[in-house]
């Protein structure tokens, strides 16, 4: 199961929680749509709701009141293709012998059966076939023998793959960042308290201040009368696996993401597009929204260096369609695409123009899009793409389809460009991620582009000391 989602946890000195806690959800909102939850604890007992739908869809003001308690978590869940889930939605609720638990992931495990395995065999019963589940059981009986921190680092020993958690355990709040931070996960203040959140814009938008990431192997613990957090931290290693798409896609521009804001990133990476595979065109435009800070970037730097080229919007966006992922069929998802976006005549007619988009997955957004604009008029179609081939699947939390729905998973740039029916096609180099993000390679995880993963996962080779692809990655019609 793929869970790319949003967590907040949120401790307050004489608040109640649930407000602050929903608007931060809505906050992050772009990192699931399936579901939304809150639980909170009151200092006698843990309240939850818990609803399919958007956020603005799964809380009335009454459910928001119900939820009493100066001390919370919430979480967002992205919808699994095949549709929705209903089992998977969270926060996780436990109760056990000495209190109760609440969970919020985000992240992908990859060694759950082989804990579910032996919980089930300890007598643990599962209802569910996620691994947050698996999480709280283990979690819930260390701590019928240990003290919270050590619990956590025993749970922390034994599960292994992404994971930014919140937790609820009692009253006091927890945030937990897997020891290589595959997920983000940052602290937050607040003029009466401290937030745990996936994204910085979560705190932005409590008009809080972005104090730092919790760091790969940490634990926070925010103090109940929010008053402070203590750290501690548990697992130390060599490391860092950072996933590089959340700066290229999956979060949001205005939030700062392991210590870079997104925003600057994309045109930095659309900056590096333009030095590697600039091409001369009337026209650069976006796929909105996914590819702006991109096209940005590019026609800034295409400016710079004089080219004659002019930067603007060639496709609207009806944004009262969700995205296209959502659409479990392929049929749906073209239809999707063409409900989306809809040409601006006046940039694309009779004119040369080059498409900026962050990524191609499946290649559908591309194909509908150049056939789309040479039925409005254009001459020439160039595809640009602030990212690398996507080669492989993510395990590790991001929903990107298996390795026979990618178009690149078998197919060279050239196959690519065919395919998509485009005049030329560029994607960008592994190096101008490293290079933007300012990490190493050894401290990215570029599984999906790469095929080689910094985490064990079964029939998949493991990276680290191997060496990448680092150019072909561009094609043209007349190669
Ligand atoms: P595709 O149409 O399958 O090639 O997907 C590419 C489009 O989907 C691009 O416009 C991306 O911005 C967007 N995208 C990339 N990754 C994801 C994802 N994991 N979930 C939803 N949309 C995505």
């Amino acid at each position: 199961m793929h869970e790319k989602c949003g967590v907040v946890g949120i401790s307050l000195a004489d608040r109640d929680a649930a407000r602050p806690l929903y608007y931060s959800l809505y906050a992050l909102q772009h990192r699931g749509q399936e579901s939304a939850g809150i639980v909170t604890h009151d200092g006698f007992q843990q309240h939850e709701h818990v609803e399919m739908g958007l956020v603005g869809d799964a809380f009335s003001l009454s459910d928001l009141e119900s939820l009493a308690g100066t001390n919370g978590i919430g979480h967002v869940r992205y919808p699994t293709e095949g549709g929705v889930n209903e089992c998977c939605a969270q926060p996780f609720s436990v109760s056990f012998k000495s209190g109760s638990l609440g969970l919020a992931h985000n992240g992908n495990l990859v060694n759950t059966d082989e804990i579910r395995e032996e919980l089930a065999g300890l007598g643990h019963a599962f209802t569910s076939t996620g691994d947050t589940e698996v999480i709280a059981h283990d979690l819930a009986r260390n701590l019928l023998e240990e003290d919270l921190v050590r619990a956590v680092k025993s749970t922390m020993d034994r599960v292994h793959g992404s994971y930014s958690l919140t937790i609820m355990h009692d009253e006091t709040v927890l945030g937990v960042r897997d020891p290589q931070g595959n997920r983000p996960l940052c602290i937050g203040e607040l003029d009466d308290g401290y937030v745990i959140a996936s994204e910085s814009v979560a705190i932005d938008t409590l008009d809080g201040e972005l104090v730092r990431d919790v760091r790969p192997g940490e634990l926070v613990v925010l103090r109940p009368d929010g008053r402070g957090f203590d750290s501690y931290q548990l697992v130390d290693r060599e490391h860092t696996a950072h996933c590089f798409f959340e700066h290229v896609y999956f979060a949001r521009p205005d939030s700062v993401v392991n210590e870079e804001l997104v925003y600057e990133v994309r045109r930095e990476l659309g900056a590096q597009l333009w030095a590697e595979s600039g091409i001369d065109s009337d026209v650069v435009m976006p796929v909105p929204d996914s590819g702006r800070a991109f096209a940005s970037g590019y026609a800034e730097a295409a400016s710079e260096a004089g080219a004659d080229v002019e930067f603007a919007e060639g496709l609207m966006k009806n944004r009262y369609v969700g995205r296209t992922f959502i659409m479990p069929t392929q049929d749906e998802r073209e239809r999707a695409v063409r409900l989306k976006l809809n040409p601006i005549m006046s940039t694309v007619d009779g004119r040369s123009v080059t498409l900026i988009d962050d990524s191609i997955v499946r290649g559908t957004t591309s194909t509908q899009l150049v056939a789309l604009l040479r039925d409005a008029g254009a001459q020439e179609v160039h595809v640009r793409i602030g990212s690398p081939p996507i080669v492989a699947p993510c395990y590790l939390g991001i929903d990107m389809a298996t390795r026979e729905e990618l178009i690149a998973a078998d197919r060279d740039v050239e196959e690519i460009r065919e395919a998509i029916g485009a005049d030329s096609l560029s994607y960008l180099s592994i190096e101008a991620i490293t290079e933007a993000l300012g990490k190493a390679d050894t401290d990215l995880c570029l599984g999906c582009v790469t095929g080689e993963y910094p985490y064990d996962i079964e029939g998949e080779e493991r990276d680290r000391d191997v060496t990448r692809p680092t150019s072909d990655h561009a094609a043209s019609a007349d190669d």
